[in-house]
């Protein structure tokens, strides 16, 4: 038997009944009648041999049947995944493996349809797309070609928006989409309210970018100026508070738009002459510049305990093979377009991050949200972030810095290969094939019930460490678990202990301030941005809204994203799914 096999039978992959119907759905390859014709082992081992073979572009000798293990028996065991389009597309045709891009629009009908075609071109390959709408002229502006007038940036959204719908990704997957405008467009307001009918611009996040001397205005409560793109002059003033205010009414109403601190973002622009940061990915976490694509990819936390500790060793270890792995998919990249191809060389960014850390928490009998918790997640990201560095430094030594370096803020220090290293994504879909909890987010619900499509029966759905948990600790019983359903979590049921109770905190039970202080703990170590929401019971009121949006900008998040529980369908709502 060949060395796959025997690989793949000495060390199979564990995978829950959810990951599996995932990978069947989207992942595993399907020969032409539509037939799977690959396992999941299949599936990791295609991946890890692909992405090995980078490393004979540096070393034609290099070992590369060694390297193609190392990376199969990391994501075979779920340590670590990449993002989905590596899981789906390398060592296939298409071989387009980076879930994040974002592309210019300028203010030129060539400029805007030619974007529009990229997204198309990226949206089929299973990338996400993000755009800042700030050149564009304001509505009514003036167009000479036509004598016409202009009919703004929120019109064009609309555009692609319908583009995306038409597009469907490998029949499942459509593409999403981030959208930007700066706060001092003169279009704002419009930009603000675009989405108030639920029914509009579905795929699109929108979020305001927002500027430093906009929250000083804020502060000081005071008029600012709003720009014509145009010709950059002054198109008039609004009251900072009053435009705020809306932004916050808005996102309280139906969780949109979200916020980011553009001139936080370009403060952490690792290479500030080559351009400047206006966008986003579609979830927020990964600011790019114009044409610039990155490939994430995740270590799955609830993986690595020892001894009632984090197992550093182990940690340490899968980050270094992480940043190995993601920095060889720059190479094998597949790019839609050339221009991403050399834009996204050039500065090599990749985007390591965790999920599961909820999961983790619970194994270390650590609350959410706690003191605690706080201080490990800085410790950990911390120790990603040091260690990711230190390897990229050895990978520069043998592949050489970026191309970029020399026009880096790293140009004084010691050559790196990647100009950044880390981002916390959702991990949204690579989150269920692991069986782990999302990114940095809390559990959601304990217990929920699941329609069951079989007998039409609802079942339970347990989480399964609190499950055991409840058996060993001698807490457990069917009416409990159906009483938990109710709500999806423990708070105040005098059945479980307290000092269990604080043990299994879910999304609800966390207060709105200690989401951003967990997002603010993890983002203090992520070169790129957290994707994180912060959940507020429907009862929650603007003023609150208004004062988690204030606290993340003071603890330096990159950005903010609200939901209130019931304000908007569309997402997993305590006890059931709503699709
Ligand atoms: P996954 O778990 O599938 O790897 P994440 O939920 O972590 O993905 O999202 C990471 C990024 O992947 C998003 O910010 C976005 O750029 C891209 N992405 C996620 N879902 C989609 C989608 N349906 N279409 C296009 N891009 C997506």
């Amino acid at each position: 038997i060949s060395k796959k096999e025997e690989l793949i039978s000495q060390t199979p992959a564990a995978l829950e009944k959810n990951a599996l119907t995932v990978l069947e759905k989207r992942y595993l390859q399907k020969d032409e009648n539509g037939n799977i014709n690959e396992t999941p082992e299949d599936l990791f081992y295609r991946v890890a041999e692909n992405i090995s073979q980078a490393d004979k572009i540096y070393d034609k000798d290099a070992d590369t049947d060694s390297l193609a293990k190392e990376f199969y028996l990391a994501m075979s065991s779920l340590d670590f995944l990449p993002n989905s389009p590596t899981l789906m597309n390398a060592g296939r045709h298409l071989q387009q493996l980076s879930a994040c891009f974002v592309l210019p629009i300028e203010d030129s009908m060539d400029s805007i349809f030619e974007t529009l075609k990229n997204t198309a071109l990226i949206h089929k390959s299973g990338g996400g797309t993000g755009f800042s709408f700030s050149r564009l002229r304001p509505k009514s502006d003036q167009v000479k070609t036509t004598s016409g007038v202009s009919s703004g940036p929120v019109s064009f959204m609309q555009v692609f928006n319908s583009a995306t719908e038409a597009i469907k990704q490998g029949g499942t997957r459509r593409g999403a989409n981030m959208g930007m405008l700066r706060v001092d467009h003169p279009d704002i307001l419009e930009f603000i309210s675009c989405k108030d009918d639920t029914k509009n611009l579905t795929n699109f996040n929108i979020s305001v970018a927002v500027t430093k001397e906009f929250m000083d205005a804020v502060e000081d409560d005071e008029d600012y100026n709003l720009y014509n793109p145009r010709n950059g002059e002054v198109a008039g003033k609004l009251n900072a508070k009053e435009v705020f205010n809306k932004i916050v009414d808005q996102a309280w109403k139906n969780g949109e738009p979200g916020i980011v601190f553009i001139d936080r973002m370009n403060d952490g622009n690792p290479t500030p002459e080559v351009g400047l940061i206006e966008s986003t990915n579609p979830c927020g976490e990964q600011p790019l510049l114009p044409y610039e694509s990155c490939n994430l990819g995740s270590i799955n936390l609830g993986h690595f305990v020892k001894d009632g500790d984090v197992d550093w060793e182990k940690l340490e270890k899968t980050v270094r093979t992480a940043v190995h792995f993601l920095d060889n998919v720059i190479d094998m990249n597949n790019y839609p377009i050339q221009k991403i191809g050399e834009t996204t060389r050039s500065n090599r960014k990749i985007g390591l991050g965790v999920m599961g850390w909820a999961d983790l928490l619970m194994y270390l009998n650590i609350s959410y949200g706690s003191h605690d918790s706080l201080m490990l997640a800085e410790k950990l990201m911390g120790f990603i972030q040091t260690k990711s560095h230190e390897f990229s430094q050895e990978l520069a030594l043998k592949r050489g810095a970026f191309p970029n370096f020399k026009k880096s803020v790293y140009v004084k220090g010691s050559p790196i290969r990647n100009a950044t290293t880390t981002t916390i994504a959702p991990t949204g879909t690579i989150g269920i094939i692991a069986s782990a909890s999302g990114g940095i987010e809390p559990i959601f619900a304990l217990v929920y019930r699941r329609a069951n499509c079989l007998d039409n029966e609802d079942m339970f759905v347990i989480n399964p460490y609190f499950e055991k948990f409840a058996k060993e600790h001698g807490f457990y019983s069917t009416e409990l678990m159906d009483k938990v359903s109710k709500t999806g979590s423990v708070h105040g049921l005098k059945e479980i202990p307290e000092k269990y109770r604080k043990i299994f905190v879910t999304a609800q039970d966390i207060s709105p301030d200690d989401h951003i202080r967990m997002q603010a703990a993890f983002q203090k170590f992520t070169d790129n941005a957290v994707s994180k929401t912060v959940n507020f019971q429907n009862s929650a009121t603007k003023e609150d809204v208004k004062k988690v949006y204030i606290l993340s900008y003071k603890m330096g998040c990159k950005g903010v994203t609200v939901y209130r529980d019931g304000s908007r369908e569309g997402v997993l709502i305590t006890g059931e799914k709503k699709e």
